[in-house]
C-alpha cells in the first residue's frame, strides 16, 4: 500500500441503491480501468451490491480506510452525468435517495463484449403516412414552435398516432433521438409494428418483458445513437441518447405512468422535466387528458391542440345509460339484445368489469345515491360494527336509515362478495366463445399477442376484462361495449374516482365501432342520474372537466394543490396504528408551526387495509407548494425511526387505495 495519497484514478464516488442519500467512496484496485458511467460491484454493509460510478479522483481521503471495488460490470460507460442530475431531480421530487433513483433508471443486465457498431442510420420510409387537414395543422404548429410541451386532445380514433409519427420522422432525420412512451407493453406491440415499417433497425423497444440483458443491449444502442427511436413503457423515460429531440407520451392520462415502488415517479412529469432541461419537444396525447394536464394547458403551460373528428371511416358510437333494476341484475335486456345482434352479424362485444373486493359502500337501492364524506367528497365505506368510515380523514358516521336524496329506505351494501361474472355471462350466452383478460393473465408472456390474434381472427365473441381492455387496443370487429356496473368505479374511495371512471368509459366507448360500422356502448348503473352520465352521453369531456374542476377547487384537491400519501405498514396491527398516530401527531405539531398551510389528514386505515399479511394505515397531506411538502416530509421522517413498521412515501399519488 502506498503512503503517498496522490495517485492516478485511485478512488471513485459511487451511488448505491440504498435509502442512504449520498454517494460512497471506494478504492480502485490498481489493475482496474474505471470510468464514470460504469457499473461496478461493491461490498456494502456485508452485501455485494451494484454501484454506479459518478466520478473518479486521484487523491485518497486521509485517515479513512477505503474498501476496494470488487469487480466491474461494464467495460465501457453506459451513462453520463446527465443521468445523475436526472436522478437528483427524481430523488428531490419523490423523496428517495439518488442511488435508488439510479437503480430504477438504469438497466440491470450484464454487459456482453459488444463493440460499438458503425452508425448505420437507415433510410426512413415515411411515404406510408398521410395527414388529413386537421392533423397537418397540428403537426405544422408543433413543428414551427420547435420545442416546448404540447397536448393533443383528440377523440379516440382521431389519428393522433399519425401526428406523433410525422414529428418523430422529423426529429430522427435531423439526427435527434425520440422516446415514444406507451402505457402498456401490450400496446407497444401494436405501435411497434407501425413504427418498424417506418424506422426499421433504427427502432428499439424498452420494457419489462425483455430480459435484463436485452434491456441493457437496447439501452446501449440508444445511448450510442445506433438506434434513434425507442418505444417503451414508463422506465423508457430514462433512456439516454446523444441528443434528445422529442418525447411522446401517448395516453398521457394513464395511471401506469406512475411507478408503484420507491421512487414513485411519474414518467409524465419526468418527461416534462427532460423536455425543459434538454430542450426537447414534448407531445402528450389523449382522448381524455388528465385533469391536471388539461388545467396546465388552459393556463398556457402546455400548448393545446384539438382533433375532433374520427380518422378514416370510423364513427363515434352511441352511448346508452341503462338503469339496473337492482344490484343482482348483471346483464340487462338492452345489453343482451345488442350483444346478440352484434354476434349474429359476425361482430364482437367487450364487457368491462370493475375491480371489486374491499370494504363495501352503501347505496340507495332506488336512486343509486351513495354516502360521501362531507369534508373530503369521496365515497365512504362500510365497516362491520363501525358503520361508515372516510378513508381519507377518518370521519365516521352511522349507516343511514334512508337516502338523503330521495328518502327511500332501501339501503344496499355493495361491493363485497365477488360474483363469478364469467360464469354468469357463459350461462347467459352458452353458444358464444368468451375470453377473460385480467391483470394476471395479461402478465403472462405472449398472452396478449395471442389475444390480439384471436380477436383479429374473430375467434372470440365476447371479451371480458377489467380496466386493461380500455387501453388503446384497436379491435376492428367490436361493435358493442358493455359496462356491467358503473357504480363500483364511481364510488371508489379516491378523489379521482369520477375522473378515472369517466375516462375509462370514454376510452372503452372508443374501442367500439372502429371498423366503420356503428358502435354501441351500454353503461349499466343503479344511479342513472349521476352527473357524469349526461356528459358521457354527449361525449363532452370539456363539460365534465369544468364540473369536476369546481369540486376539486372546493375541497382543494389537485390541480389546486399537491398531495402526498404516507403509508405505514407492518405485521402487527396495534403497532402499525400506534406508529401512525405518533407520526401524524408529530407532523401536526411541527407542521402547524413551520408549515401552517400544509393540511394533514388521518391517520386512517387505507381502503385496502391489509395486503399480504401487512396492515396498512395512511396519512394524507395537502399543500399548495410541492417544495414545502417534500421538505416537511423529509424532516418529519428523519426524526421518526421505527424498526417495527415500514413507511412508503408517495408524492402526487395516483392510487389512493
Ligand atoms: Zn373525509
Ligand atoms: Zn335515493
Amino acid at each position: 500500500m502506498t503512503h503517498n495519497n496522490i495517485c492516478t484514478a485511485c478512488a471513485a464516488d459511487i451511488y448505491i441503491n440504498t435509502p442512504v442519500n449520498r454517494s460512497f467512496t471506494y478504492k480502485i484496485p490498481g489493475q482496474m480501468n474505471i470510468l464514470p458511467g460504469m457499473r461496478v460491484v461493491v461490498n456494502f454493509g456485508g452485501r455485494k451490491m451494484t454501484g454506479f460510478v459518478s466520478s473518479i479522483h486521484n487523491k485518497l481521503p486521509e485517515g479513512i480506510e477505503l474498501k476496494d471495488i470488487e469487480s466491474l460490470i461494464d467495460d465501457e460507460p453506459i451513462y453520463d452525468d446527465r443521468i445523475i442530475r436526472l436522478a437528483e431531480y427524481v430523488s428531490d421530487s419523490y423523496l428517495s435517495s439518488v442511488g435508488e433513483a439510479l437503480g430504477k433508471a438504469l438497466p440491470s443486465g450484464e454487459s456482453s463484449r459488444s463493440r460499438p457498431r458503425a452508425s448505420r442510420v437507415r433510410q426512413i420510409q415515411d411515404s406510408t403516412i398521410s395527414l388529413t387537414g386537421k392533423q397537418k395543422d397540428i403537426y405544422e404548429k408543433i413543428k414551427s414552435s420547435g420545442k416546448g410541451a404540447h397536448l393533443i386532445f383528440g377523440i379516440t380514433g382521431s389519428g393522433k398516432t399519425e401526428v406523433y409519427m410525422k414529428a418523430a420522422i422529423d426529429a430522427v432525420s435531423k439526427g435527434l433521438s425520440v422516446i415514444y412512451l406507451v402505457p402498456e407493453i401490450t400496446l407497444s406491440s401494436q405501435i411497434h409494428e407501425r413504427l418498424y415499417k417506418v424506422f426499421g433497425e433504427n427502432l428499439i423497444v424498452y420494457h419489462s418483458h425483455l430480459t435484463p440483458n436485452q434491456r441493457l443491449s437496447n439501452w446501449k444502442k440508444f445511448y450510442r445513437g445506433e438506434a434513434m427511436i425507442a418505444v417503451g413503457t414508463r422506465s423508457a423515460v430514462f433512456l439516454q441518447c446523444p441528443k434528445l429531440g422529442l418525447i411522446i407520451v401517448d395516453e398521457e392520462h394513464d395511471s401506469s405512468y406512475k411507478e408503484q415502488s420507491t421512487p414513485r415517479y411519474n414518467a409524465r412529469r419526468v418527461a416534462f422535466y427532460r423536455g425543459e432541461t434538454e430542450n426537447a419537444t414534448l407531445i402528450l396525447g389523449s382522448a381524455t387528458p388528465s385533469i391536471e394536464t388539461l388545467y396546465a394547458a388552459e393556463r398556457g403551460k402546455i400548448e393545446l391542440h384539438r382533433l375532433d373528428e374520427r380518422y378514416g371511416e370510423g364513427k363515434l358510437p352511441i352511448i346508452e345509460i341503462v338503469k339496473l333494476k337492482n344490484s343482482n341484475e348483471e346483464i340487462t335486456p338492452r345489453l343482451k339484445l345488442f350483444t346478440n345482434k352484434a354476434i349474429k352479424d359476425g361482430k364482437q362485444a367487450v364487457y368491462l368489469l370493475n375491480r371489486r373486493g374491499f370494504a363495501p359502500f352503501v347505496l340507495c337501492g332506488e336512486c343509486g345515491n351513495a354516502v360521501e364524506c362531507p369534508d373530503c367528497s369521496i365515497g365512504m365505506n362500510y365497516h362491520r360494527g363501525k358503520g361508515m368510515l372516510c378513508h381519507y380523514c377518518g370521519y365516521s358516521s352511522d349507516v343511514p336509515l334512508k337516502c338523503d336524496k330521495c328518502g327511500s329506505e332501501s339501503i344496499l351494501k355493495l361491493g363485497s362478495g365477488t360474483q363469478k361474472i364469467e360464469e354468469l355471462v357463459s350461462k347467459e350466452f352458452p353458444d358464444y366463445r368468451i375470453f377473460r383478460l385480467d391483470q394476471d393473465s395479461a402478465r403472462k408472456k405472449d398472452a396478449v399477442y395471442d389475444l390480439l390474434e384471436m380477436m383479429d381472427k374473430r375467434e372470440i365473441d365476447i371479451l371480458l376484462g377489467t380496466q386493461m381492455i380500455s387501453k388503446g387496443f384497436d379491435f376492428h370487429g367490436v361493435t358493442v361495449a358493455g359496462i356491467i356496473m358503473a357504480d363500483i368505479g364511481l364510488n371508489m374511495p379516491d378523489f379521482r374516482a369520477t375522473e378515472k371512471i369517466f375516462s375509462l368509459l370514454m376510452q372503452l366507448s372508443g374501442r367500439s365501432g372502429r371498423g366503420g360500422s356503428e358502435g354501441r356502448v351500454i353503461i349499466q348503473t343503479l344511479n342513472d342520474e349521476h352527473l357524469i352520465f349526461g356528459y358521457l352521453k354527449k361525449q363532452d369531456y370539456w363539460g365534465f372537466y369544468r364540473e369536476e374542476l369546481k369540486i376539486r377547487k372546493l375541497i382543494n384537491y389537485p390541480p389546486f394543490s399537491r398531495l402526498a400519501r404516507i403509508v405505514i405498514r407492518g405485521k402487527e396491527e396495534e403497532i402499525v396504528l400506534q406508529s401512525a398516530i405518533l407520526l401524524a401527531d408529530d407532523m401536526k405539531k411541527t407542521g402547524s408551526v413551520k408549515y401552517p398551510q400544509i393540511i394533514i389528514l388521518g391517520p386512517s386505515p387505507a381502503p385496502l387495509s391489509k395486503i399480504g399479511g401487512n396492515y396498512r394505515y395512511h396519512i394524507i397531506l395537502k399543500s399548495n407548494r410541492l417544495s414545502d411538502l417534500t421538505a416537511f416530509i423529509r424532516t418529519a421522517l428523519d426524526s421518526f425511526k421505527s424498526k417495527a413498521v415500514y413507511i412508503e412515501i408517495d408524492i402526487d399519488p395516483v392510487d389512493m387505495l
